[in-house]
């Protein structure tokens, strides 16, 4: 009787265990005493569902930007140039000196906040595949590299010092005793006098241990403070593997909550190609000839899927379903009118009578325009033009269909006959094509044209500080690259307000 009480307790509280391991996490406000984190400590405070939202997003595109510098081979110096506009309007962090008198004030507070859960709103999002964890740790440690790097020095040490280490500065005495084997075991350092050691346990530094980097004795390494860099890497990117691991296998608890999970899965699949909104007040070319009789000509600032739907109309006099939505919204986008858009399709259509069309396409066209149909929010604006991301991950064309993304349903081959047929004739270009294709960067191998295409244009506007970086930055959107593309093309006019794209949710 007592045996059987007792295995009844024991497996309600096997019961609970699951359900209330997170039960506990009680309240605690961060006071964020310094502008870096390891992230060690969860957040616990309650925020509402729109910063959870926008947060992410935020610290999403800051990610998807550093990775796709990784991709394109910028240097570090580059990077770190290209994301400092970036990261100051999407994720500032501001050292403690930059507070009246050195206190974390309200607004430093919010700014730790903000980087503090969005690191951890994206955890969460990406830590459901070996893949995901691999590639988020990576872009996560390189935005610590750049904020470690550009911090103020005394700040970075104290933050370091805080990390609990156990890192041993070697004093005056130890060095002078071991002098001869410090300065052999650190090329380039002349003097004892013109460099620190700390002790650590060999076992925390392989990999200098391995190279004989660094002198060893008792068991402890004598690591160079230069090296201090590259072990604090090391140790945020254990730390936030080992932290990945964990909240994976705490994942499936969050599938019952309807809220957050849609969120998240959205969120993890943005990190393919983030999702770029669409802002239709600054799709304008002020004195840009956009009508129905000069999209032949314009069609040269169209990305590939956009020219080969052109050319797939111009070829066939007709495009099925898709192809025409795609294609309708995407000249929506770049301002051509309704009643441009309907003269260009009817123009197109060759083989069918006025009547045929009237009856079969027309209304279609206004229905993407919201001339007519759909719901009250939509009238009068209709819809989106598509993002990559959409185009890239929903309705893969069928045979006969030209709609879809070249660098993502084309074969190897085409790609490159296609790519050759609109002049990209570059053999690094098309060889970065290919790796970019094969690893499934499709977004990333369509910058890599576009910037081969402009490069003229791309360097003298940054020569000549007309575009900074935030105007340069990775293109996740078709009616983007036609913009970017006109205005390098007609220079003249390049004062005219850029397409921003808005890494959103999808509508
Ligand atoms: Fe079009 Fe985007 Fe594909 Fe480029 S990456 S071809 S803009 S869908």
């Amino acid at each position: 009787m007592i045996r059987s009480e007792a295995r009844s307790v024991a497996k309600r509280k096997r019961v609970d265990h699951r359900k209330t391991q997170f039960a506990h996490a009680s309240f605690k406000e961060q006071g964020y005493p310094y502008r870096l984190s390891f992230y060690d400590v969860p957040p616990t405070q309650e925020i509402s569902l729109e910063d959870f939202e926008i947060w992410a997003i935020d610290r999403l595109r800051i990610l998807a930007e550093i990775e796709a510098c990784s991709f394109r081979a910028k240097s570090p110096q580059e990077t770190a140039a290209h994301l400092e506009p970036l990261l100051k309007k999407y994720l500032p962090l501001s050292s403690n000196s930059a507070a009246p008198g050195g206190i974390v004030d309200e607004r430093l507070k919010l700014e730790r906040k903000k980087d503090h859960y969005s690191h951890y709103i994206l955890r969460l999002a990406f830590s459901g595949t070996e893949d995901l964890r691999r590639r988020f740790s990576r872009v996560e440690t390189m935005l610590f590299k750049l904020r470690f790097q550009a911090d103020d020095s005394r700040e970075r040490r104290a933050f370091v010092d805080s990390l609990n280490l156990n890192w041993e500065l070697v004093q005056e005495d130890e060095k002078r005793e071991l002098a001869e084997q410090l300065l052999s075991s650190t090329p380039g350092v002349r003097r004892i006098e013109d460099e620190n050691w700390f002790k650590v346990d060999w076992t925390r530094v392989p990999e200098l241990v391995e190279h004989r980097s660094v002198f060893v004795r008792k068991g402890k390494a004598y690591v160079p403070m230069r090296e201090q860099t590259s072990m604090v890497l090391t140790e945020f990117t254990n730390r936030l593997d080992k932290g990945l691991e964990l909240t994976s296998r705490a994942l499936p608890r969050l599938d019952e909550d309807d809220r957050l999970t849609p969120i998240l899965n959205h969120l993890s699949k943005n990190f393919a190609t983030p999702d770029a909104g669409f802002n239709e007040s600054e799709s304008s070319l002020p004195g840009a000839p956009i009508n129905a009789a000069n999209i032949d000509n314009l069609s040269q600032h169209f990305p590939l899927c956009m020219k080969h739907l052109h050319n797939t109309l111009r070829k066939n006099n007709h495009l099925k379903h898709f192809g025409r939505l795609q294609y309708t919204l995407f000249l929506k986008g770049i301002n051509l009118s309704l009643e441009d858009c309907l003269l260009f399709w009817r123009q197109s259509f060759k083989l069918i009578t006025d009547d045929q069309f009237n009856k079969e396409y027309r209304y279609n066209v206004r229905h993407v325009y919201g001339d007519v149909g759909g719901d009250a929010n939509r009238r009068g604006r209709g819809y989106p033009p598509y993002s990559c991301q959409k185009i890239l991950s929903e309705h893969p064309p069928g045979t006969g269909e030209a709609h879809g993304c070249p660098y993502r349903h084309f074969s190897v081959d085409n790609l490159t006959s296609m790519l050759q047929a609109t002049g990209v004739n570059d053999r690094d270009v098309l060889r970065g094509v290919k790796e970019d294709v094969e690893k499934q960067r499709f977004h990333i191998a369509c910058n890599r044209v576009f910037d081969w295409a402009h490069k003229t244009e791309i360097k003298k506007v940054k020569d000549e500080g007309i575009w900074g970086p935030a105007e340069l930055e990775t293109i996740f959107h078709p009616n983007t690259y036609f913009k970017r593309s006109y205005l390098l093309k007609n220079l003249s006019n390049a004062n005219a307000n850029l397409p921003r794209q808005d890494v959103k949710m999808e509508e």
